[in-house]
């Protein structure tokens, strides 16, 4: 099987309502999609997601592909494109041509030629992974939170995570009662700050919120992503939680916070390589991870193919519904499709409706 084609699509969906967190507020998704046809009548799906800002017009995209990536792939075998480890390297050396969205659509193809599921071909041998519901709420009035809330429980999700980090401790302490208003006591709270305090201010936070009857099972990034020793000390100091971090940081700086004891679970999210990679490592700290939000849930085959996965997020995002059947979200679990390759296939209609190659 060799990679004779390709076609990239620009797409642009507009968010059902604001999302963001203590720094950003975001109203739309511009997201390239990456399709690798194959000799054999075989095409692979990638794709990925900028968040706010506007990606480069269709004809600038292709233009960038065909220089930078295309000579890579052209006439390519995609299981040794797939497997290819390389050193990284900086200066003037750009970044390869494995990008998310081309490694997706490789592992994509690679998986459909062996007829397994993309966690199957992993190694993964249970498509189930215990998911959270995160609702990305900062930018929302009550009002909207709670119906977010109430909107997503149809899921079944065991876990919440909410946002957390205004200047006004009272109005995180009203949102916290708010979610348990609605979801009750039963389910696992997470909170995710997005690096809003000092190391101090996340003590004091924390205990507080802890004071108020909040029991959290994660703090996500309470403190700004390289503070390594703040990490560090957060997690020695605030032993009544788990100390969740990583989102923001690559390999180096994900490996940093393993060595420097500063995460108590490993945020990890779109490269499947690197995931596996960090997993790996994770694991000879005994730390688990966790999988971020990934564009149409793709992260499930991940999760599914690692020894210790805590969590997949889930924000019930319009990315979806460009999805001809999307991943399922059941009784607190997303489902990793049984379809050859991974299975997320996109609605042509949608995805005509949403392109926007200008
Ligand atoms: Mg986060």
């Amino acid at each position: 099987m060799n990679i004779t084609d390709y076609r990239l699509h620009r797409v642009h969906l507009p968010l059902r309502e604001p999302i963001g967190d203590s720094q950003v507020r975001f109203t739309d998704h511009w997201i390239t999609v990456v399709e690798l046809h194959c000799d054999n009548g075989l095409r692979g799906i990638g794709f990925e997601c900028q968040q706010g800002l506007p990606t480069a017009r269709l004809v600038s995209l292709q233009e960038e592909f065909e220089y930078t990536i295309w000579p890579s792939l052209k006439q390519a075998e995609p299981l040794g494109l797939a497997m290819r480890v390389e050193r990284p390297r900086g200066g003037n050396v750009g970044p390869g041509f494995k990008t998310v969205p081309v490694e997706t659509a490789l592992w994509d193809l690679v998986a459909k030629q062996a007829g397994l599921p993309l966690y199957e071909f992993l190694g993964g041998t249970n498509p189930k992974v215990r998911a959270y519901g995160s609702t990305l709420d900062f930018r929302l009035d009550d009002n909207l939170f709670r119906t977010k809330l109430e909107r997503m429980q149809r899921y079944g999700f065991s876990a919440f995570k909410v946002k957390v980090g205004h200047p006004d401790i009272a109005w995180d302490l009203r949102r916290l009662q708010l979610v348990r208003d609605v979801v009750g006591c039963e389910v696992d709270l997470m909170i995710d700050a997005n690096e809003a305090w000092s190391v101090k201010e996340a003590v004091k936070r924390l205990h507080a919120y802890r004071a108020a009857g909040h029991d959290i099972y994660w703090v996500e990034d309470p403190i700004t992503r390289e503070d390594y020793q703040g990490y560090a000390r957060l997690c020695s100091e605030l032993d009544f939680t788990r100390i969740n971090t990583g989102e923001y940081l690559g390999i180096s700086g994900k490996r940093k916070l393993l060595t420097s004891g500063a995460v108590d679970v490993l945020n990890i999210h779109n490269s499947i390589c690197e995931g596996r990679f960090v997993a790996a490592l994770a694991g000879e700290f005994g730390i688990p991870v966790s999988l971020g939000n990934t564009l149409l849930e793709l992260g499930v085959h991940l999760a599914a193919s690692l020894p210790e996965c805590l969590y997949l997020e889930y924000s019930d995002l319009i990315w979806n519904d460009l999805a001809a059947d999307p991943v399922r979200i059941e009784q607190g679990f997303a489902w990793a499709p049984q379809r050859p390759g991974h299975g997320i296939e996109l609605d042509r209609e949608k995805l005509a409706f949403y392109s926007h190659p200008d």
